[in-house]
């Protein structure tokens, strides 16, 4: 990654759409590339631009089960004798040749016989003692018919440079025959929570000591965003294992990744810190919950620095920055295009005062029972509270300074949306 440092660092509070921005065009994507087999390609990103070998479909083959015949042979044997069956074409067979005065029995996927122009689904088909087809309704030529090529024709793109492989991506990548793809080495994340008073779940707990529900929390988050995670484990408040922790982290990683003690009290070292090594970009950001984010570079000054993106303690607040801020910097630097943020319109099924100073996330479940749907609070909207944000299908943004009235249309954001 090429230092950025030099850059104005922002007085004051960041708009959360200035630093998800902000973030997205400082990312640089990994140069790594690994060939690997198909098999294992999901969730990985594609590094090169696959170009379709074959044409899709294949040749022209049937929609439906049913008869494959000539339109004019149809047309003379209306009111006569019907169409004899003579031939029968399933899946896998070759390309055929259909006999002339008859129709081929054809099955979904079967190459269209050459001479046959329409294939009738076997729904609309009564077959007389002798066997002779006959149909009801007009026949449209090429009906039921998947054109050699229609959906790809060899030779132009398939999937393009970037491009996150889902199931269908493998599918679509598998149906042309593509069994090893070009993608971006994975992405090494170290994370590391700070907090003297952080125990592990599991471990007996006195008073005052928290567990630490963050470092599960972006366990679980950094595995489903496909990343390699180095856990450092909880780092004291200090400045000293702080620096000692990020000596690690810079080795070990592509991206640093710290929850906690990024706010502006004397127990949180994290600012001070990130400033000592010369790389801090910014501190704040206008939301709530997440306003203690900071972003910047351990070492900056040499040729190759390591990002840092420091996020909240508090739970909620370090799911949000996770969310909106750091998720988008992730996929650019593992080679992904930043996913535009999906959001509507719904009504608040409550009233609630406004955040003053800066927007709001609220956690809500949307009531689908009504013609609209309506968001209800998920629960305690308190930074620390994650039953709330356990349990939200989303988020109702609210503006800085605007109360929340019951019945008023505001900007909705669904959870799912972050989801890999
Ligand atoms: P801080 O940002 O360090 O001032 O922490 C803010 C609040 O979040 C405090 O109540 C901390 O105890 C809590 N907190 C910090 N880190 C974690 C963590 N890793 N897991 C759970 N709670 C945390
Ligand atoms: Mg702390």
């Amino acid at each position: 990654m090429n230092c950025q440092c030099g850059e104005v660092v922002t007085p004051g509070l960041l708009d959360v759409f200035k630093a998800r921005q902000w973030l997205i065009d400082a990312a640089s994507p990994l140069d790594s590339i690994e060939d690997i087999s198909l098999d294992s390609a999901a969730g990985r990103v594609l590094a090169q631009t696959v170009v379709a070998p074959l044409d899709m479909p294949g040749v022209d083959n049937s929609a439906m089960d049913g008869y494959a015949l000539r339109l004019a042979d149809y047309h003379a044997s209306l009111g006569g004798a019907g169409l004899p069956v003579l031939q029968r074409v399933p899946a896998g067979a070759g390309v055929l040749l259909l006999p002339a005065g008859g129709c081929a029995r054809i099955f979904t996927g079967a190459p269209v016989p050459v001479g046959a122009d329409s294939v009738v689904p076997q729904e609309r088909v009564t077959l007389d003692q002798h066997g002779h087809v006959h149909l009801e309704g007009a026949l449209v030529k090429g009906a039921n018919i998947r054109r050699q090529g229609e959906e790809t024709c060899a030779g132009t793109q398939l999937l393009a440079a970037g491009e996150y492989l889902n199931a269908a991506s493998i599918a679509l990548l598998a149906s042309h025959g593509i069994d090893t793809v070009s993608v971006k080495r994975r992405l090494r994340v170290a994370l590391l929570s700070t907090g003297d008073e952080l125990i592990a779940p599991g471990a007996l707990r006195s008073p005052g000591q928290v567990y630490d529900s963050n470092r599960a929390m972006l366990n679980v988050l950094l595995a489903q965003a496909q990343c390699d995670v180095v856990d450092l484990g909880v780092i004291a408040d200090s400045p000293h294992a702080l620096h000692h922790a990020f000596d690690h982290a810079q080795s070990a990683a592509d991206v640093v990744l710290c929850t906690g003690g990024v706010s502006v009290g004397e127990e949180d070292h994290v600012r001070p810190v990130i400033e000592q090594r010369g790389g801090l970009h910014f501190h704040g950001v206008a939301m709530k919950p997440g306003k203690p984010f900071a972003f910047g570079y351990l070492d900056a000054g040499r040729f190759s620095v390591t990002p840092l993106i420091a996020l909240p303690g508090n739970p909620v607040a370090s799911l949000v920055g996770w969310q909106l801020l750091a998720l988008p910097f992730i996929h650019v630097m593992q080679g992904r295009r930043p996913m535009a943020l999906q959001r509507y319109s719904v009504k608040a099924g409550f009233a609630k005062r406004g955040p003053r100073g800066r927007c709001e996330l609220l956690r809500v479940v949307l009531d689908g029972s009504n013609e609209a749907p309506v968001a209800q609070l998920a629960g305690g909207q308190g930074s620390h509270m994650l039953s709330a944000a356990s349990q939200a299908h989303g988020y109702l943004m609210v503006n800085a300074d605007t109360d929340v009235v019951e019945g008023g249309d505001y900007v909705y954001y669904p959870i799912s949306q972050f989801a890999a």
